[in-house]
């Protein structure tokens, strides 16, 4: 019986991550174009038309419109309905590591986290807490990640906010000491910015912007600095293997440069789940 529990709660975190997946879509395309990402109704991009709630179902709405929109049949970007199973999937990941019966995460949590919430049954409210900050820190990456696709810019206030998360982290995260958050702040944006000026002023190329050696200065900060080593690791191999793809494919010209914050992102997702085991496994080859 307890395993339809299990799929019961999995199902209802799902869906609560694919509701706020669909707001992340509007976020994605609202924020950069200066509109009121809170007030007015949602429309259609190609024809203005307003949409109503049965239009708005996450990822239903996109498969039973048959990818169409029902005003003016344009096709809906398969995008919408991707990150609506993101978000889905990334509540899914936050809820695994800290909460029972998986809670792989839940273990390595601060006993005095508990102590700072005067809530009965800390032991439910700490993780809970947990799992609230990953996902939100989750959500911020992936809406930034695609405004940098999409634009070359991120907003300044995603790292305020992953920023403000790390103050969080400190007594909700993992413990890992206030040492290692602070470390965290400059592991990887400082390397980054040098590297940056050097090939900036060596070869006149920018490999990099100031939105990425910011964002690694805040998710550094969240992080903790051994595991943002990690992250930055697996940002430059998969922003390697990304550019490599687009040079074979010819999407993009040698001298052209795609946005870099993506593949950031996509490293520090994984190093917030998996840094622990990554790290093992890289050091077993020492
Ligand atoms: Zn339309």
């Amino acid at each position: 019986m307890l395993i339809v529990v299990y799929v019961i709660v999995y199902v209802f975190v799902f869906a609560i991550g694919a509701v706020i997946g669909s707001f992340l879509n509007v976020l994605i395309y609202r924020l950069p174009l200066g509109l009121d990402y809170v007030k007015g109704f949602s429309f259609c991009p190609a024809c203005k038309h307003r949409l109503y709630p049965l239009d708005l179902v996450p990822i239903f709405s996109y498969l039973f419109l048959k990818r169409k929109c029902r005003y003016c049949g344009e096709p809906i970007s398969p995008r919408y309905m991707t990150n609506e199973i993101i978000g889905g999937a990334l509540a899914c990941a936050s809820w695994t590591a800290f909460m029972p019966p998986f809670g792989f995460l839940a273990d390595t949590l601060p006993a005095g986290g508990a102590l700072l919430l005067p809530i009965p049954n800390a032991e439910v409210i700490l993780p809970l807490a947990s799992t609230a900050i990953y996902f939100v820190v989750l959500c911020c990456l992936l809406t930034l990640a695609w405004i940098d696709h999409d634009t070359m810019e991120i907003p300044d206030r995603f790292h305020v906010i992953i920023a403000a998360l790390g103050a969080l982290a400190i007594f909700f995260g993992p413990d890992i000491g206030l040492k290692s958050h602070l470390i965290g702040i400059g592991v990887a944006s400082v390397p980054l910015f040098i590297i940056m000026i050097v090939l900036l002023f060596a070869r006149g190329v920018e490999a990099f912007g100031f939105g990425d050696i910011k964002l690694m200065a805040a998710a550094g900060f969240f992080l903790g600095w051994q595991h943002t080593l990690v992250a930055l690791f697996l940002g430059i191999i998969i922003g390697g293997a990304y550019g490599v793809y687009l040079l074979a494919t010819r999407k993009k010209g040698g001298q052209e440069h795609f946005a870099f914050g993506p593949a950031l992102c996509a490293g520090i997702g994984i190093a917030m789940f998996a840094a622990d085991p990554i790290l093992n496994w890289y050091l077993g080859f020492l």
